[in-house]
């Protein structure tokens, strides 16, 4: 049979089929800036934008192509895929990115530019999805992660001219990978001009390993050494991958070498992956090396807060203090906690309060000592300062009383369920926020002054015995 009607409706058959077969944003990532030339049961010629699509089609998508358009086409046709005559050659597309300049506007970026939607990270072989909820807006700075959340910003508004490579590091659940993705999601919003990397460690090595096997290094290097921009997460992943961290060097060293922005996590740093070659330690301290420790009290609180307010429940000042107070390295884990108890409360239609926190969160929150009366701790801290208990409880305000009285705040704070109200009650009828600012202030001072927390543990258990 002879040439029949190009494109447009054969196409769009085509089309309608290869959505069916492969997920939308492969299809958008790989289909869309494909045309129909023209389509025959013994001939099909399409066109792409460039080499590089064209070569991930006839390795990955050959086969539910060549479905469609036999189905379409009713035929079996020889398939040829050619690059569109605007379109870029490799060669010049290599040449057509200079360092840190996005590519000349109303034209087809080399690789991964139009017609690849700019969300389509990673040309749509990145392992990761974004999480919409991972950008800066939702960050919560604080003494802990400043330095780390700064230099992202930096980066994330002028890649490859401030710090490179930006290099953050810090346990487990601290927010690595947050930071990272708001980069990408900032540049996304407002560099669409630019070719974005994200992936895992774990996935660059994958894809090196295969890339080996299948002899098909050259497009590999390709792939990663034509981007703007280059984050992977959990760079620790190449401790003891020899072969892996020989080519992630030359892939930093090109990306480098024309000021592309190389950002990187690990769980320690640098110096402290075990077997990274040298040569790479020296490298990744060349830019910034931030660390990102656990986040103090008030950075807790203050994350707590914006985690409660995405779902729309009300947590009272207890509760957050009480999550604040008992998880303390984890974000992670600290986000587990309130979702826990936001899920309690959505199911049962229940105000949060601090029995359901109790409940929930039993292993936790280490059960509150109901049998501890507010009498006893007045009691037993009059006892360990020598003052007298009706000071304790009524209206002086030396510093030889207030210091106990504050004491015994703090203790009926920690070990009773009473309301911050009912304490006020016990010691001179004084407000709640006495009682808080007591609370806080004994806190804090705690967690700097060994002494006083050894004292502060004797007393407790003398209360509780
Ligand atoms: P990491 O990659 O360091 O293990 P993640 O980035 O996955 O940690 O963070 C764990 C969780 O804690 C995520 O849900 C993240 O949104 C949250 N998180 C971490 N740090 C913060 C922060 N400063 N403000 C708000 N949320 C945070
Ligand atoms: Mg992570």
């Amino acid at each position: 049979m002879s040439e029949p009607a190009p494109g447009g409706e054969a196409w769009d058959r085509v089309s309608t089929i290869l959505r069916r077969s492969v997920p939308r944003q492969q299809f958008e990532t790989w289909f869309r800036g494909m045309r129909l030339v023209s389509l025959g049961p013994e001939r099909a010629e399409l066109t792409v934008p460039n080499n590089f699509l064209r070569e991930w089609i006839h390795r990955k998508y050959f086969g539910v192509l060549r479905r469609a358009l036999r189905e379409v086409s009713a035929g079996d046709p020889e398939i040829e895929i050619r690059i569109a005559a605007d379109g870029p050659e490799p060669a010049e597309a290599a040449a057509a990115a200079p360092a840190g300049r996005p590519a000349p506007p109303g034209r087809p970026a080399p690789l991964g530019g139009h017609p690849l939607e700019p969300r389509a990270l990673t040309y749509g072989e990145s392992d990761v999805v974004l999480n919409s909820l991972y950008n800066f807006e939702n960050f919560v700075p604080g003494p802990s992660n400043n330095f780390g959340y700064a230099a992202s910003l930096a980066v994330a508004d002028s890649p490859g001219k401030s710090y490179n490579p930006l290099f953050l590091h810090g346990s487990v659940g601290l927010g690595k990978t947050h930071l990272l993705q708001a980069i990408c999601h900032r540049l996304m919003d407002r560099r669409p001009d630019m070719r974005i990397l994200y992936l895992s460690c774990e996935t660059f090595t994958n894809h090196f390993v295969t890339a080996v096997a299948n002899g098909e290094l050259d497009s590999f290097r390709f792939r990663y050494r034509h981007v703007d921009v280059l984050l992977i997460d959990d760079i620790h992943f190449l401790a003891n991958r020899e072969r892996t961290q020989e080519e992630f060097f030359h892939t930093f060293n090109t990306l480098y070498n024309a000021n592309k922005q190389i950002i990187l996590s690990s769980d320690s740093n640098p110096a402290e992956i075990p077997t990274l070659e040298e040569r790479l330690v020296s490298r990744f301290k060349w830019g910034i090396v931030a660390r990102i420790d656990q986040p103090v009290y008030e950075t807790r609180v203050a994350i707590i807060a914006r985690k409660v307010r995405m779902h729309g429940v009300e947590f009272p000042d207890e509760v957050v203090r009480c999550l604040a107070e008992n998880v303390r390295s984890n974000i992670r884990e600290l986000e587990g906690a309130v979702n826990k108890v936001a899920g309690m409360a959505h199911i049962y239609s229940r105000p949060v309060d601090m029995d359901m926190a109790r409940e929930t969160l039993r292993d936790l929150i280490p059960p509150s000592s109901v049998r501890v009366s507010i009498d006893g701790i007045i009691r037993t801290v009059a006892e360990y300062y020598s003052v007298p208990v009706r000071d304790l409880m009524g209206k002086r305000r030396t510093k030889s009383i207030a210091y106990p009285r504050q004491i015994c705040m703090f203790l009926a704070r920690r070990l009773t369920s009473h309301s911050l109200e009912e304490i006020g009650g016990y010691f001179g009828g004084r407000d709640h926020t006495t009682v808080m600012y007591a609370y806080d202030k004994i806190r804090r001072e705690v967690e700097q002054d060994g002494e006083l927390s050894r004292t502060l543990e004797l007393l407790k258990s003398k209360i509780t015995t």
